[in-house]
């Protein structure tokens, strides 16, 4: 009995397009960084989990991951606008070179708060790698640190997607594709 992919209206990204675009991100990041000063993938959970493992493998550096935690979105589908953030960070990223690893940017206003963190932390850059980017919600405009740069893998419409990381209610997060629910299950 289908249980999990019965609930999903329209598939937007194929597990196939998501890993062929997460290896070409990955192999830009490789050719960015250099061996001797490589850079400490900054995964913001939960959604980035699964983006953070993918893109952590395809990279030819000997790179540090870490975590921090941001919650916008409670078990609704509009954000609160005010992050709640954890920023307990094992890796000393001091001098370090930073990537934020994202499921996606919608209004901006998580990596807004987050990269002047990681700045004063003492990043010698810092840079983002979202999955996703929703520019037409965007009401904040993030500024990245020293050279860092916007990495991102595809463009999304306004759309409330869900997979690959990404949930509603604190599910769909294990679909290994990217795709909107069907209305009956936002309820
Ligand atoms: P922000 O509005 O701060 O840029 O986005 C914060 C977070 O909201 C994203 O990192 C992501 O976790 C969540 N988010 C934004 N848009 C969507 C969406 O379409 N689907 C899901 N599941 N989460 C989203
Ligand atoms: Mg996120
Ligand atoms: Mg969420």
């Amino acid at each position: 009995m289908a249980s999990l992919h019965s609930h999903i209206d329209r598939v937007l990204w194929t597990q196939d397009q998501i890993s062929s675009r997460v290896a070409e991100l990955a192999s830009e990041i490789s050719a960015d960084f250099e061996a001797s000063n490589s850079p400490v993938l900054v995964g913001v959970a939960t959604g980035a989990f699964l983006f953070l493992a993918d893109l952590a493998r395809n990279i030819d550096l000997p790179i540090s991951v870490d975590f921090v935690r941001a919650q916008s979105y409670g078990s609704g589908t509009l954000s609160s606008g005010v992050p709640k953030l954890s920023l307990d960070l094992k890796v000393d990223v001091n001098g370090r070179h930073v990537i934020l690893v994202e499921d996606i940017v919608d209004t901006g206003s998580t990596l807004s708060s987050l990269i002047p963190c990681l700045e004063s932390k003492g990043a010698s850059s810092v840079s983002v790698c979202s999955f996703l980017d929703k520019p037409a919600r965007r009401k904040v405009h993030f500024q990245l640190v020293g050279k860092g740069k916007f990495y991102r893998g595809f463009e999304c419409l306004d759309y409330f997607v869900v997979g690959y990381g990404m949930d509603f209610a604190e599910l769909y997060r294990n679909l290994p594709y990217v795709g909107v629910l069907k209305p009956e299950c936002y309820k």
